[in-house]
C-alpha cells in the first residue's frame, strides 16, 4: 500500500469519464487499498480513482478519515438511484485545493455499486455524506465541483491552477 500522488485541475484525466470495472481483481484491489491511504493522508472524506491517474469506476468514502472502521466505504462501479431535496453548501476537492465554493446537492440519495468482494450494496446517505458520494461519482463522469460555477468564475480558478502549474515547473 503506498500515498499516490493526487492530480490536480488541468490534468486531463480529470476530464474524461471513466471506465466501468468488469473484474475485481489483484490490481483493483491494490488500487482500492492505495486510494484508502492516500485519502487518509490528505487528507480527505473521499477520493476517487481517476484523481490517481487511473480512470477506473472505483471510489472510497470516510467521513471519520480512518476513525472508524465502519465508516470507510468502497465502491466499485457506484451509481446513484436515487436523488431528493437540495442544500447548497460550500465544498472543496483535493484535485482542487485551496478553492472552496457552495455548491448545491441532493439532500438524500440512494446509491447501489460492489464492494471489493463482488457484493452488491446499496447505501442511503444524507447531507454530507450524499454531498460526498455525489462528488465522487461526479469525478467518475469528468465532472469537477466548479463545472456547477460560472463560467467567469471557473475560469479564473482554472487559471490561476493554469499558473500553479507552470511556476512549479520551473
Ligand atoms: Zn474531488
Amino acid at each position: 500500500m503506498a500515498v499516490l500522488e493526487i492530480i490536480k485541475l488541468g490534468h486531463p484525466t480529470l476530464s474524461k469519464k471513466a471506465a466501468s470495472i468488469q473484474h475485481i481483481d489483484e490490481e483493483i484491489f491494490e488500487l482500492a487499498h492505495n486510494m484508502i491511504e492516500t485519502m487518509h493522508a490528505a487528507p480527505g472524506l473521499g477520493l476517487s480513482a481517476p484523481q490517481l491517474d487511473v480512470s477506473r469506476r472505483l471510489i472510497t468514502v470516510d467521513l471519520s478519515i480512518g476513525e472508524n472502521k465502519e465508516d470507510l466505504i468502497v465502491l466499485v462501479n457506484p451509481e446513484l438511484v436515487h436523488q431528493e431535496g437540495q442544500v447548497i453548501r460550500e465544498e472543496g476537492c483535493l484535485s482542487i485545493p485551496e478553492v472552496y465554493e457552495k455548491i448545491a446537492r441532493p439532500q438524500k440519495i440512494v446509491i447501489k455499486g460492489l464492494d471489493l468482494e463482488g457484493k452488491e450494496k446499496e447505501i442511503e446517505a444524507t447531507d454530507l455524506l450524499a454531498r460526498v458520494f455525489c462528488h465522487e461519482v461526479d469525478h467518475l463522469n469528468g465532472r469537477l465541483f466548479i463545472d456547477g460555477l460560472s463560467s467567469l468564475k471557473k475560469n479564473l480558478i482554472k487559471k490561476r491552477f493554469k499558473k500553479k502549474a507552470e511556476s512549479s515547473k520551473r
